[in-house]
């Protein structure tokens, strides 16, 4: 037998969160994004979950190959284009899109042997400040890829660097430059990620390019998936494999970080960051207990936390656990954890049991 510690990816909860997409963004069609193995849920649950999305994004061209051969006939987007000139042949084979950010992969198009022309994405920085063109740079580069006579179609697109701050002017200033720049091209334009799909109708033009809001975890620190009426893929369960009554002054794993006020019972679970549950959590973390949450005390190990049970005194050894998912979310854990719910996802490693449900 395994430990009892299971991530199980629920397969219908992409549909919903999909159907979300689409009724916030209605008139777009969606670029699913399945960077980081997914959001760290498996390629293949996300690719048959969203298979009614109208292309997939991801960083990695071997990957984008393999989804090839899993019969995904969609776009699929690279979404940092080529890093060399020799996976042009592949992407022309394959029949890729990419992104186009940088001068260097420009030349790499104008002097590759294409037959069949690409389909590039161009993307132009607004003031992310980390890939795209300059403003100034856009016409000259449009022109250039025109004239190579290797490109079949351009989409613009940018990237916002604040969309899940709504009081935040970046956004809104993104978003008109963008516009003002791309006024005169009639091509179809890309800017919004899961915070602009929800919180900037403005902005969601002809491909929208959700990320987190699939995985039903939220883009906002201060608004729930459950309040976006997104349900949770991703369930990260375990069990109660030992109690102990620690006495007054006890201390807790390693480097005692916690020390019990009282004698009392302290739960252990068979989770730690060999699992991908954060070392950095925080006493007081809540960890979700055969009905309630209870708090993490103690540093988290490789292989193990510890809660304690003083308010849940019915506990026994086998009780259901839910590091995150249905009854805590992904987030509240992350925010105890100085970090966002994507880490956490995404950090998920292969030991836990996998379930496709
Ligand atoms: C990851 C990514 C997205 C999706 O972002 P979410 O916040 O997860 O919705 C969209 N566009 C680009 C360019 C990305 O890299």
């Amino acid at each position: 037998m395994s430990r009892p510690t299971k991530i199980i990816i629920n397969t219908s909860a992409f549909a919903h969160n999909l159907q979300r997409v689409k009724a916030y963004a209605p008139k777009s069609l969606v670029l699913a994004m399945v960077k980081a193995n997914a959001y760290g849920h498996g390629l293949d649950a996300a690719l048959n979950g969203l298979r009614e999305a109208d292309g997939f994004g991801t960083d990695e061209i071997d990957i984008a190959v393999s989804m090839r051969a899993r019969g995904v006939h969609q776009k699929i987007l690279l979404m940092e284009g080529m890093f060399f000139p020799d996976e042009i042949p592949l992407i022309e084979k394959e029949q890729l899109d990419v992104v186009i950010h940088h001068l260097a992969q420009v030349e790499m198009i104008e002097q590759a042997a294409i037959r069949d022309p690409l389909t590039v994405w161009v993307k132009i920085n607004t003031g992310m400040n980390r890939l795209g063109f300059a403003m100034d740079q856009m016409m000259g580069i449009r022109e250039r890829l025109q004239r190579s006579g290797k490109i079949k179609e351009m989409i613009l697109m940018t990237h916002f660097a604040s969309a899940d701050r709504l009081q935040d002017p970046t956004t809104l200033n993104q978003l008109t430059q963008f516009m003002q720049v791309t006024l005169p091209i009639l091509a179809p334009k890309s800017l919004a990620n899961s915070a602009a799909i929800i919180g900037w109708p403005d902005s969601h033009a002809d491909w929208v390019r959700p990320g987190i809001m699939l995985y039903g975890a939220s883009p906002f620190a201060d608004k729930s998936a459950h309040e976006l009426n997104l349900v949770p893929v991703m369930l990260f369960q375990s069990q109660i494999v030992a109690i102990q009554m620690v006495p007054k002054g006890g201390a807790i794993g390693y480097g005692g970080r916690y020390i019990c006020p009282e004698t009392m019972p302290v739960g252990v679970i068979p989770v730690g960051y060999g699992d991908g549950y954060p070392r950095t959590a925080a006493d007081g973390t809540p960890v979700w207990v055969d009905g309630q949450c209870v708090p993490l005390i103690g540093h988290v190990s490789m292989d193990r936390l510890t809660v304690d049970l003083r308010t849940h005194p019915q506990v026994k050894i086998g009780s259901p656990v839910e590091c995150w998912g249905k009854h805590l979310s992904v987030d509240d854990v992350a925010k105890h954890a100085q970090t966002i719910g994507y880490e956490l996802l995404c950090r998920v490693t292969d030991r836990p049991q996998y379930h496709i449900i």
